[in-house]
């Protein structure tokens, strides 16, 4: 790769090429999660369609390894490469809602916090996850849970149409009419097929919810975690409520007696009044002893949405396991407690995130994500600020989840995954819908170009 070449990138582009000797490269090249440090060649900050045409074509061309930047918030940092070329699209922030057609429009610079505050004020919302800086197109292609999905489905549910950019520099829509298989793909299949500039959701009717966390003291978590178990399936699908085994945060407003100590935690939504918001919620309350607080409120959505935020700011270490779970047997249930006992940091955590009701209601093959049959999707987080902190992080992750892993599906989100799980793991996490994935991927990246991701290998190599 020539100096003339690059030179000649560098003033196609609109947006900056940013390289080593630039005094602000080791700013943008930081990742979200601190325990990932990776030095590319050369990141190019996309601000239109044009210029990622352009980088992929400079990529290809010149035989670096590309990655693809949306937040930036994946845990195995997939969206940087080491001496490779990093397609950044983190300012194209373009939101456009369709408040007749209840559509958004969405560039792929996008947080999920972007999106919320541009449908709020049409009292729409289209599903994403729980931390509102989270990126729009990494959340989106992995499959995308939150607290409207077991009422509307998981993230890829609402997608209709993607703008992709193909490892060729073709410039496609993936739509149920142009490129179906795509579309079908993009699905939850990941960064695997091209680079997608723009979404088209559909957004739905959310706009005050019911929402906030309940602790108990650790003491109590078999009983929430059995009674949330038996109280899930019958829920209202308005209700969003995960399961947690957490620590309370040593600062206020947390009770100052209980700081450090282990908790279990229902963190929820309900779509809809604060009084339908109780009444969804009471059943589950009643079984149990009185928490140690109850922080549910009424609150406009985006609210509940970045209410942890603060917790969670970049550049802490991050080590993650995931597993797609179908049933809590009591036996699992005590496993789990027993292994978050042993979690190294206040931060660390395990959550069960609910994927059923609208779910459910997808076939199998109907999107590239195979686990309609699960329950939860489970993540078993190591995180602390400290990166002295990261061999105990690993190892603490790593031991929870091969304690619980047997009880579980053989897959996993594929955003709950570092990128030390394996093929095989993949090939488990998409099942029957693999090999489709595999033959779409061999039609539209034959030399596999689009690789820094949790890789779907075309299908003839
Ligand atoms: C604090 C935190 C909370 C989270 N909560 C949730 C949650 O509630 N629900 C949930 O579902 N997930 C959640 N996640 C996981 C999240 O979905 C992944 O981390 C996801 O990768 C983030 O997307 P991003 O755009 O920020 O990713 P990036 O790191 O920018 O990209 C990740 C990968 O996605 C692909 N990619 C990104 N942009 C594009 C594009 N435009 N075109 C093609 N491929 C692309 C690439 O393969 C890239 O390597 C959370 C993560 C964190 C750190």
């Amino acid at each position: 790769m020539s100096d003339e070449a690059t030179t000649t990138f560098e003033q196609s582009l609109r947006g900056r090429l940013v390289r080593p000797s630039h005094p602000d490269y080791d700013d943008v090249r930081k990742l979200y999660n601190g325990m990932i440090d990776k030095r590319p060649r050369l990141i190019a900050r996309c601000v239109n369609v044009a210029d990622v045409i352009t980088a992929v074509n400079f990529g290809r061309d010149n035989g670096l390894l590309i990655a693809i930047r949306g937040g930036a918030h994946n845990g195995p940092g997939l969206a940087s490469v080491d001496d490779g070329l990093v397609i950044d699209l983190s300012l194209m922030k373009g939101v456009r809602v369709d408040p007749e057609k209840r559509t958004v429009r969405v560039e792929s610079g996008c947080t999920s916090g972007d999106v919320d505050h541009a449908t709020h004020p049409f009292r729409l919302a289209v599903p994403f996850g729980i931390v509102s800086t989270t990126g729009v197109p990494g959340l989106t292609l992995g499959g995308g849970t939150g607290y409207l999905t077991r009422q509307y489905g998981l993230t890829i549910d609402n997608l209709f149409e993607a703008d992709v950019v193909l490892a060729d520099g073709r410039f496609v829509t993936a739509s149920q009419t142009q490129n179906p298989d795509l579309l079908w793909a993009l699905r939850g299949g990941g960064g695997n097929f091209g680079v997608v500039t723009s979404f088209l959701f559909q957004a739905h009717p959310v706009s005050q919810v019911y929402a906030g966390p309940i602790f108990w003291d650790a003491a109590h978590a078999r009983a929430i975690m059995r009674a949330y178990r038996d109280f899930l399936p019958n829920a209202p699908e308005e209700l969003g409520a995960f399961v947690g085994l957490k620590t309370f945060p040593s600062t206020d407003p947390f009770p100052r007696d209980h700081w450090g100590k282990r908790a279990c935690a229902v963190i929820s939504s309900y779509n809809g009044s604060a009084e339908d918001g109780e009444k969804a919620i009471s059943p589950l309350l009643k079984a149990l002893p009185a928490p140690v607080f109850n922080w549910m409120g009424a609150m406009p959505f985006p609210a509940i949405q970045r209410l942890f935020d603060p917790f969670f700011p970049k550049g802490l270490q991050w080590y993650w396991k995931g597993d797609f779970v179908k049933s809590l047997p009591d036996e699992v249930i005590d496993t789990h407690i027993a292994q978050a006992a042993k979690a190294p940091s206040e931060l660390s955590l395990m959550h069960l995130y609910p994927i059923d009701g609208a779910v459910h209601r997808v076939g199998k093959d109907a999107t590239a994500w195979a686990a309609r049959d699960a329950t939860w999707s489970m993540v078993i987080a190591g995180i602390d600020a400290e990166p002295k902190k990261a061999g105990d992080l690993k190892q603490w992750a790593r031991g929870y989840w091969e304690a619980v892993h047997p009880y579980n599906l053989e897959g996993a989100y594929v955003n709950f995954m570092m990128d030390d799980e394996g093929d095989a793991r993949i090939r488990a996490t998409y099942g029957d819908n693999y090999k489709r994935l595999a033959a779409i991927k061999h039609k539209y990246d034959a030399n596999n170009v689009f690789r820094v991701n949790q890789n779907v290998k075309p299908a003839s190599s």
